[in-house]
This record gives C-alpha cells, sequence and structure tokens, in this order.
C-alpha cells in the first residue's frame, strides 16, 4: 500500500494539496497539544492546515456560521471541530453540520451510521488505529472473544463495530458491568477506553491476551498513564500498547489518512 507522503505527492500531481481545517473553540490545554501534534503530522506529510481558533464565548451560531463556510470551501478537504466545545455550545448541532464527506473524524451520524452497515465515508481514527495496531501485532480478530471496556460514541461503540466486521465476537463492558474481571479474563483481545488511571489489573488478563490500551490519562505528578496497569499487565500478555505512545500517535496517523482519503475523492484518484 502506498504511504500517506506517497498518496500526497499523487494528488500534489494532479493539483490537489490535502487540506484540512482544525476549529478549535476556547484554551483547553489538553486540546491546544492535541490541536498542535496534529499540525506538525500534517507539516511532515504535506497536508495543509487552516487553524481557526475562536474564543471561549464563541456561540452556537457563529461556531455553525464557521462551520457552514469550510463546508462551502472546495479547497478544504477534511474540517476538525477539536472536542470538547465549550458547554454553552451545543455540541451535537455543530457535528451534525459538517458536511460528512468532509468529516475526517468520522464523528457524523450519517458516518457512524454508515459503518454499522459495512461502507464507512470515513473510519472514525482512534476505532481505526486500534485496528491497524492490532494488524501489526499479526492479530486477526476472526473468531476470537474480543472485549471493549468502554461504549463512548467516539471509541467504545465504533472500535466495537469494526471488530464485529472483523468477525470477532464481542463483548462491550461499561460503568454497569457486574464483574468486569471475569469478562477481562475470558478475552483475548481487551480494548481499554475507559478513561481511568491503570484501572484494567494485570492479574485479571488471560495469558497471551492482547491489549489495546486507549486511555490517557494525567497523574497528579504530571506523567500520562493509560487504562491498564502496564507494569503488571506486561508479564501476562502477548502484546500491549504503550501509553503514551500506542494508540495516540496511530490515531493521529489515522486522520492524516483520512484528510489524504478526501483529497484522492478531490482529485478523482479514488
Ligand atoms: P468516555 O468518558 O466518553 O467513556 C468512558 C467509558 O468508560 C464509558 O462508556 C463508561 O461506561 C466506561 N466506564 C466508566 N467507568 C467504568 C467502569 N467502572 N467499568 C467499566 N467501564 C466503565 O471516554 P472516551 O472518550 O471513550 O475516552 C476514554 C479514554 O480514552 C480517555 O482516557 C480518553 O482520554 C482516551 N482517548 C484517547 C484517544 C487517543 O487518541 N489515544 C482518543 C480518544 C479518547
Amino acid at each position: 500500500m502506498e504511504s500517506v507522503g506517497g498518496r500526497v505527492t499523487l494528488c500534489n500531481a494532479r493539483g490537489v494539496t490535502p487540506t484540512l481545517a482544525v476549529v478549535l473553540v476556547g484554551e483547553d490545554p489538553a486540546s491546544e497539544v492535541y490541536v498542535r501534534n496534529k499540525g506538525k503530522k500534517a507539516a511532515q506529510l504535506g497536508i495543509a492546515t487552516r487553524d481557526h481558533r475562536l474564543p471561549d464565548a464563541t456561540t452556537t451560531e457563529a461556531l455553525l456560521a464557521v462551520v457552514a463556510t469550510l463546508n462551502a470551501d472546495p479547497e478544504v478537504d477534511g474540517i476538525l471541530v477539536q472536542l470538547p466545545l465549550p458547554g454553552h455550545v451545543d455540541e451535537q448541532a455543530v457535528l451534525l453540520a459538517v458536511d460528512p464527506a468532509k468529516d475526517v473524524d468520522g464523528f457524523h451520524p450519517a458516518n457512524l451510521g454508515r459503518l454499522v452497515i459495512g461502507s464507512p465515508v470515513f473510519i472514525p481514527c482512534t476505532p481505526q488505529g486500534c485496528m491497524l495496531l492490532l494488524e501489526s501485532a499479526g492479530v486477526d480478530p476472526a473468531g476470537k472473544r474480543a472485549l471493549v471496556i468502554g461504549r463512548s460514541t467516539i471509541v467504545g461503540k465504533p472500535v466495537a463495530q469494526l471488530l464485529v466486521a472483523a468477525h470477532a465476537t464481542v463483548t462491550i463492558a461499561h460503568s454497569r458491568t457486574v464483574d468486569l474481571p471475569a469478562e477481562v479474563a475470558r478475552a483475548e483481545i481487551v480494548i481499554a477506553a475507559v478513561g481511568r488511571p491503570r484501572f484494567v489489573q494485570g492479574e485479571w488478563l488471560a495469558q497471551g491476551a492482547t491489549v489495546i490500551d486507549v486511555g490517557i490519562n494525567r497523574l497528579p505528578t504530571g506523567k500520562l498513564c493509560g487504562d491498564v496497569a502496564f507494569d503488571s499487565a506486561r508479564e501476562r500478555v502477548g502484546a500491549i500498547t504503550p501509553v503514551p505512545g500506542g494508540v495516540g500517535p496511530m490515531t493521529i496517523a489515522c486522520l492524516m489518512g483520512n484528510v489524504v482519503l478526501a483529497a484522492e475523492r478531490r482529485a478523482k484518484i479514488v
């Protein structure tokens, strides 16, 4: 398969520069870091970015107007509205306003619906990254028992859908799951997307399990850690992704892949 950089060159040859518009509202420090990292990666790959930094007080209407302008701009391939939005903004209305053909995050209900029927326009970046990490570890989900911990719309539910599509037998655990350690013990693949530091204990895991740790948690010391107790887990598992590293950088790589896919569609390459 052609690398993302190679695909950018092919777009350029047809007069198309893959372009990502990033909309950041307010001054959430974590969002600032994510947006900066995405901008750096885009620049390395020859993807243009257009930053739209809006003040915290921006209204839903003003944000919808920005999205409408970006939807109408033929040179913008992808639109990324960095979440979370400030509490007073109607997040659903904003996500719904993004043109599904430019929704490189894959969060629009039309795109999530198409994921369920098996013909996605864009696969959400973090779930896509989880599947690529499994593939790179040589783990084929077909016929395996997979446990997804977390049922969010941006990670848990779509990754469970992708695992089903890859023929795994999938369980989704969440805050009301009664005996999580027993669920974890049965799983050959564990995807942890809870948002609680070192919540999944190494002793819960089956010998040889494959663990994808999506969690990004900041400890009081300032250090980042995942949802899985890495040190005790690594004694038992076949493979585990680290935090930081692992899913985070893979998510950004998948975002770039989605922007280039949108540009390839504009350039009529695909
Ligand atoms: P979320 O808060 O929307 O969802 C958390 C889920 O965990 C919920 O569905 C909830 O039911 C479940 N949960 C809570 N307590 C539980 C318990 N005791 N037992 C079992 N399940 C429980 O979070 P999210 O947006 O899905 O993110 C999850 C984590 O992944 C966070 O740490 C977030 O920072 C991280 N994340 C990382 C990336 C990345 O690029 N690596 C991307 C998105 C999210």
